[in-house]
């Protein structure tokens, strides 16, 4: 299948180029952005212009940041393309319902992308955790902005979410590999007092499910989970959901990588004919946008 990829920044050049073109589903036929592009691939610079020359592209990638999604996304199922969305799906639920319907309307595919979910050890945490009552839970996703979002000022903006946009791929695992579903119950979240959006919170939900967020950390990365079962068992999650250890002993992973998981089940997806669109993670940021304190923190500068 052809597929176009758009908005050509960090995640698009770091992991959908790559995994395209491993994929032997499908062939990256167009790009669109404003000022980036890939080698050897005709480069758009306006969404209408692409769909209207590339009439045998049937996916359209999204790689945007999220605010300025939705524009593209409703563009391209109303030309009749299916459409992979980026992590967060949107900047807010209601435009995400949105396009859902006008998904179903079209009869086209929306699939909203977890690229965490699709980390090797997700599947091993999922199954070693089925069917327990969870006693008691602790995320720590700790990493360090400036080497993951350098000068990306969007994410300090309205709908950019601050340390929950990879706080976000933490809840899109634990939604995926909790037995039964848990909902916040407070936090404080420190946001810059020269931005928008918080970096670092510390967040407690029902079900003895405990997060921590930073986006200050230097040295050692730190994207790892805990989880502690009534019967005994625990379950650690490492490496941002590649490592998975039961009661200490690593468990067999799966072969596929997040994004080449990814284009597969898009795939997958577009052969069945069906959407695949959960935002149970996105559920948890609205609420701590709107549940938590807010404490001011030193300014940040790049
Ligand atoms: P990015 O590099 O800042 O942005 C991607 C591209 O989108 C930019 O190069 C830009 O291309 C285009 N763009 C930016 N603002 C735009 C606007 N207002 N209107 C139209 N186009 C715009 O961001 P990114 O890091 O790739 O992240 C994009 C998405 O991927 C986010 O939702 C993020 O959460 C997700 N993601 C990021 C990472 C990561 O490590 N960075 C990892 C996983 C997922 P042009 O200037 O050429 O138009």
């Amino acid at each position: 299948m052809k597929v176009a990829l758009v908005g050509i920044g960090k995640i698009a050049q770091d992991q959908h180029v790559p995994s395209i073109a491993a994929s032997d589903d499908w062939e990256l036929a167009a790009t669109v952005s404003r000022a980036g592009s890939v080698d050897g691939v005709v480069a758009y610079t306006d969404i209408d212009t692409m769909l209207a020359e590339n009439t045998d592209v049937e996916v359209v990638s999204l790689c945007l940041p999220p605010v300025p999604r939705f524009e593209y996304a409703a563009a391209c199922l109303r030309a009749g393309r299916h459409v992979m969305l980026e992590k967060p799906p949107g900047a807010t639920l209601a435009e995400v319902h949105a396009l859902e319907t006008i998904a179903a309307d079209v009869g086209k595919v929306l699939f909203a992308t977890w690229h965490s979910r699709m980390a090797k050890g997700v599947g091993a945490a999922k199954a070693a955790l089925a069917g327990k009552t969870i006693e008691s839970a602790h995320i720590d996703w700790k990493e360090n902005v400036r080497q993951w979002h350098p000068n990306q000022d969007w994410v300090f903006e309205p709908g950019g979410m601050g340390v929950l946009d990879p706080g976000i791929n933490a809840l899109s695992i634990l939604t995926e590999v909790l037995p039964a579903p848990v909902h916040l119950k407070s936090g404080v979240m420190h946001v810059p007092s020269n931005r928008q959006t918080p970096i670092s919170a510390e967040l407690t939900f029902t079900g003895g499910v405990t997060a921590s967020f930073d986006w200050l950390k230097t040295g050692d990365q730190l994207w790892q989970m805990r989880f502690v079962a009534t019967d005994g068992t625990t379950v650690d999650l490492l490496d941002g959901g590649n490592r998975c250890l039961v009661n200490g002993a690593s468990q067999a992973i799966s072969e596929l990588g997040e994004y080449p998981a990814l284009y597969a089940r898009m795939a997958e997806l577009v052969r069945l004919g069906e959407s695949d669109v959960d935002l149970s993670p996105m559920v948890h940021v609205s609420d701590i946008m709107t549940l938590c304190h807010r404490e001011t923190a030193p300014t940040f500068d790049w």
